[in-house]
């Protein structure tokens, strides 16, 4: 299971998500093989229409199910299109107008956090949330009049308390978080990189990933899955 925080800070009135600009919903996948092969049995089931998700302690008839409401509920029939259309296009359509917005995907290791935001080429319904924002914002840059934007990103990765900008000339270099009185928290010396397009977007993308990668195999040796950092 995972969860998405949706954090929009705006006081524009269609912007604001229920009574709050924050938005939680959670993602349940399908049983892996490996679960599968172990004979493992859902616990969890989903009622969309009440946005609920309910757990049932196994081998318990009489106990009802631990139940949670959240903004938003997808289950193992819902796609990543889906949930981005109805989730990330307004948060993502409020960023091309010049609000803040974070998509924040929170869950332990192997709940489908990168399979959400990273997603898979094949079945393009299963593409994931960050490039259909690579391609969403594009095209209202492509079609905006009257209108320039600049496109800056910038990828880091927090592990053990540490930061460090996958991204940078020194991808081993600990970054400090600062505090601005007016900007707010910020990553002091995090490098930004202008792109133009969404294949560039892309580039930027797999650098940082394959520079987390590294760091990831290495520091596997000497942790347990637990200790690993969330990816
Ligand atoms: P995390 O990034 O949270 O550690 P992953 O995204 O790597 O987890 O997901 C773990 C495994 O489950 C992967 O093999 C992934 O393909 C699969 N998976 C995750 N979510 C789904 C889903 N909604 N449908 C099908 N397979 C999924
Ligand atoms: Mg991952």
């Amino acid at each position: 299971m995972k969860f998405y925080q949706f954090d929009v800070i705006t006081d524009k009135p269609e912007m604001q998500f229920t009574s709050s600009s924050v938005r939680v919903v959670v993602r349940c996948r399908p049983l892996n093989d490996r679960e599968k092969a172990l004979n493992c049995k859902m616990v969890v089931s989903v009622d969309t229409s009440r946005c609920q998700c309910f757990i049932q302690k196994p081998g318990t008839t009489e106990e009802p199910p631990k139940q949670f409401t959240f903004d938003g509920t997808y289950f193992i029939s819902h796609h990543t299109e889906e949930m981005y259309n109805e989730i990330a296009y307004p948060l993502v359509e409020g960023v091309t107008e010049g609000y803040n917005g974070t998509i924040f995907a929170y869950g332990q290791t192997g709940s489908g956090k990168s399979f959400t935001m990273q997603g898979v080429v094949d079945p393009p319904s299963q593409k994931g949330v960050i490039p259909r924002a690579f391609d969403h914002v594009f095209e209202t840059i492509q079609c905006a009049e009257n209108a320039k934007f600049l496109v800056r990103a910038s990828y880091l990765e927090i592990y053990r308390e540490e930061i460090r900008d996958l991204l940078g000339r020194d991808t081993k270099q600990k970054l400090e978080l600062k505090e601005h009185p007016e900007r707010g928290i910020y990553v002091r010396d995090l490098s930004m990189h202008t792109v133009h397009s969404v294949g560039e977007c892309e580039r930027v993308m797999e650098l940082g990933w394959k520079n987390r990668s590294v760091g990831y195999t290495l520091m596997n040796k000497d942790s347990s899955p637990s200790e690993r950092p969330w990816t």
